[in-house]
């Protein structure tokens, strides 16, 4: 396949080219590296099939030649991000998601967006099934990601019922793994990085809120699923185990050797108190489940970020 990644080279854009390569198909990433990184994908610039695009995809823009599938992934996604960018996030989530869609349609392509678990706010239901349609605060600071998903969302769907257009939404809970941000503002790169530098882990609240975590080989094979699928979605996306924030800093401390020592700090505005998906849905429809424990993959991030520090040590310009 010919396939179309925006935001390739983020966090889990980047992983999901690589393992598009992996499987033969050819890769064209477009991305304006704002949240991106042009080191997460350095290594498929020597790889046949690979093809780096840098622009914003809020801009019109013209591509030659056939595609087959569109993967979009572009958008601020960490709340350090957002909060930085909040009419980029706005922009990428409606002009850059209609370029997108136009894209796909123009060459009959599949088309999946990278929605988010944020768009079920603060949830009243626990815990969350596709039917659930949230409660998010629509004025909040939160609300520039998590409106601009919503509105992707309803886009697609505009696109899929309007102009016949193959969408795919699937909604991405927590994931983490190597070539997160340090300093994106997400739990498991912060605790790991605090753990790293001998620092306190910094708590927001009590601890006891509590979020799922999926690693990122797993999510990239559901977001692959679902672009070799025909299904409209949303699904869901994200592992069930719904694990407290107090014992993700704990195991963080164990696996680091870090002496485990805890900051707490007021909750931010809007932050959602629990988190869980109901994946019965990737279950039926992709066959897809979660397989990676999270102490397993909190070793792989740990054993990464580890790497990352001693090489920005021998060379501090990377
Ligand atoms: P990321 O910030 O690492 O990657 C986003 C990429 O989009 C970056 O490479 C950035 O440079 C690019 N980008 C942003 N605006 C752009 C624009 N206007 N034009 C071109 N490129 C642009 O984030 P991520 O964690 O890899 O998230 C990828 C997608 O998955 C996002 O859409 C996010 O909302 C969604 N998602 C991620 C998570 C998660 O836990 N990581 C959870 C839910 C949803």
């Amino acid at each position: 396949m010919r396939v179309m990644v925006s935001g390739g080279s983020g966090f889990l854009g980047s992983h999901l080219c690589e393992e598009l390569l992996r499987r033969g198909d050819s890769v064209y990433c477009l991305d304006n590296f704002s949240s991106g990184r042009k080191a997460n994908i350095a290594r498929l610039l020597r790889r046949p099939g690979f093809h780096c695009v840098p622009c914003d995809i809020t801009e019109p823009f013209r591509f030659p030649g056939t595609v087959d599938a569109v993967a979009h992934l572009a958008s601020p996604a960490s709340p350090a991000d957002y909060h930085r960018h909040p009419l980029e996030t706005l922009a990428v989530g409606s002009r850059g998601t209609e370029n997108m869609l136009r894209l796909a349609e123009s060459r009959g392509a599949r088309f999946v967006l990278a929605s988010t678990s944020e768009v079920y706010g603060d949830p009243a239901v626990h815990p969350q099934g596709e039917d659930y349609w949230g409660h998010v605060n629509p004025i909040g600071p939160r609300s520039v990601y998590d409106e601009a998903k919503r509105f992707a969302e309803a886009l697609s769907m505009a696109y899929r019922r309007s102009h016949g257009v193959d969408t795919g939404i699937v909604r991405i809970f927590n994931t983490y793994g190597p070539r997160m941000r340090p300093h994106d503002g997400r739990v498991v790169s912060s605790f790991i990085r605090q753990a790293l530098q001998e620092e306190p882990l910094t708590i927001f609240g009590d601890g006891s809120q509590t979020r799922s975590f999926c690693y990122v080989d797993d999510l990239v094979r559901g977001l692959i699923a679902m672009l070799d699928s025909a299904e409209p979605g949303p699904i869901n996306l994200g592992n069930p185990e719904e694990h407290t924030v107090r014992e993700v800093a704990e195991l963080v401390a164990g696996i680091t050797g870090s002496s485990g020592e805890l900051r707490f700090l007021p909750l931010p505005v809007d932050d959602p108190v629990r988190r869980r998906p109901v994946i019965t849905r990737a279950r039926e429809e992709l066959g897809w489940q979660p397989r990676v424990p999270l102490e397993e993959g909190l070793r792989h991030t740990v054993d990464w970020f580890a790497a990352e520090t001693r090489a920005r040590v021998r060379a501090p310009e990377r």
